[in-house]
C-alpha cells in the first residue's frame, strides 16, 4: 500500500488485511510501538519521525526483515508504508526472492493536496504539525513517488476521495482477482479468503 500522507492507506491497510485474513504490515506502526515501549530501536528512530523524514534504510529494512521472516506470513502479507524509497524496494526484491515470495501488487491510493492537508490537520498524531506534514510530503514527492514507476506492471491506482467504505470497495473492486486468482501461485486456491459469515 503506499500513498501521500494523510491518502488514508492506514485505515484502508487495516481493512484489506482483515478481508484478506493476510497480517498486516505497517512500518509507521512499527516503529510507533518500540517507541511507546521505549526500546533503542524506537529511541533511535523518534528524531526522524519527529522531523517528518525518513528512518534511515538499514534500520528500517532490519525492522522488516525481521517480520517477514515469521512463519505466519507464508501464506501472505499486507505491506504499509513499505518500501518507501528505490533503494528499500531493493532489498525488498531480494527478500522477497530469498522467501520465495512476491508482491501481487503494488496499491496506490491518490487524494490531491488541499484534501491532504486537511485530512492530516484534523488527525492530530504528534507527528501531525504543518511543517512536519510538508516535510513529509516533500520526502514523498521526492523519494516514495518514484516508486509509482518501478512498480508500474504491477501498480493499482485507487481514488482515496469518499467515505472509508467507499474506498475500501474500490480497492477490493480492484485488487481481489490479482491476489486471489493469478493460477499458479500457491496461496491462489481461494483459501486465503476467510468464509463469509
Ligand atoms: P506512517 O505511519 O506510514 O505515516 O509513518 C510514520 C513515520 O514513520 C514516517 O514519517 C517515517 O518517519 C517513518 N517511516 C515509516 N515507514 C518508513 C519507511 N518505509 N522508511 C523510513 N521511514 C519510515
Amino acid at each position: 500500500m503506499m500513498g501521500p500522507p494523510g491518502a488514508g492507506k492506514g485505515t484502508q491497510a487495516v481493512r484489506l488485511s482483515e478481508r484478506f485474513g493476510t497480517p498486516h504490515i505497517s512500518t509507521g506502526e512499527l516503529f510507533r510501538n518500540n517507541l511507546e515501549k521505549g526500546t533503542a530501536l524506537g529511541t533511535e528512530a523518534r528524531r526522524y519521525i519527529d522531523a517528518g523524514e525518513l528512518v534511515p534504510d538499514e534500520i528500517t529494512v532490519g525492522m522488516v526483515r525481521d517480520r517477514l521472516g515469521h512463519p505466519e506470513v507464508e501464506q501472505g502479507f499486507l505491506l504499509d508504508g513499505f518500501p518507501r524509497n528505490t533503494l528499500q524496494a531493493n532489498h525488498l526484491s531480494a527478500l522477497l526472492a530469498e522467501l520465495d515470495q512476491r508482491l501481487d501488487a503494488v496499491v496506490l491510493f491518490e487524494v490531491d493536496d488541499d484534501e491532504l492537508i486537511a485530512r492530516l490537520l484534523s488527525r492530530g498524531r504528534s507527528d501531525d504539525t504543518e511543517d512536519v506534514i510538508r516535510n513529509r510530503q516533500q520526502i514523498y514527492r521526492r523519494e516514495t513517488a518514484p516508486l509509482i514507476d518501478y512498480y508500474r506492471d504491477i501498480l493499482v491506482i485507487v481514488d482515496a476521495v469518499g467515505s472509508v467504505d467507499e474506498i475500501n470497495d474500490r480497492a477490493l473492486g480492484q485488487i481481489t482477482d490479482l491476489v486471489m486468482d493469478t493460477p499458479g501461485h500457491p496461496a491462489r486456491n481461494g483459501s486465503r479468503l476467510p468464509p463469509q459469515t
